[in-house]
């Protein structure tokens, strides 16, 4: 009888069940997941591992065909968005990110609402400071909310996943919450 294990994201456990296949890994340099390596191309401006961001494309598959009114595809874009910092990511990449992880998550927006906040803050800020990676990322990463078996766990995933992000800013939050509430103040 054969069983399957199915360990979380970053189980240093795992790693190892793909090194005994002799299979060849890659690391991704933004959020640490580690997946055999399958020569993806590395992205141009995030700083993720190729594998890592064909993960990303399939879950924007789902997050953009779900359709639903509160949006949650743009939760999804900000969490990856502040997971991979550093790099060639965009300053304005990660403090949108931020941003938008801020909202939704202390003050309740969905991620429609999220997407709108962008937009005018946008039209006001064009030039954000480069914030340093958290010396630790989230262990939580886009290979959880692929891997949750329902819909409604993805969703429930993409929601912890937004969480252990923001929480690995920490150092950065209180610049988060006053960035992001000045900006809304002055938006029209
Ligand atoms: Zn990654």
């Amino acid at each position: 009888m054969s069983i399957l294990f199915i360990f979380p994201a970053n189980n240093p456990v795992k790693e190892w069940l793909f090194m005994d296949s002799g299979t060849a890994m890659t690391r991704c340099p933004g959020c640490g997941l580690c997946l055999p390596n399958s020569q993806h191309e590395t992205p141009e401006r995030f700083n993720a591992s190729g594998e890592c961001w064909q993960q990303y494309s399939d879950l924007l598959c789902y997050t953009v065909a779900k359709r639903d009114t509160g949006f949650i595809h743009q939760h999804a874009v900000d969490a990856y968005a502040s997971q991979h910092s550093g790099g060639t990511t965009r300053n304005s990449s990660i403090a949108f990110g931020l941003i938008g992880l801020y909202l939704a998550l202390e003050k309740g927006y969905t991620g429609r609402q999220v997407q709108l906040a962008h937009m005018r803050i946008a039209r006001i800020q064009k030039n954000w400071p480069r914030l340093e990676p958290p010396a630790k990322p989230a262990e939580i990463t886009v290979m959880d909310v692929l891997r949750a078996g329902t819909d409604k766990k993805k969703d429930a995933v993409i929601r912890q996943w937004m969480a252990a992000v923001w929480e690995s800013w920490a150092d950065r939050q209180v610049w988060v919450r006053e960035t992001a509430g000045g900006l809304i103040d002055r938006s029209p």
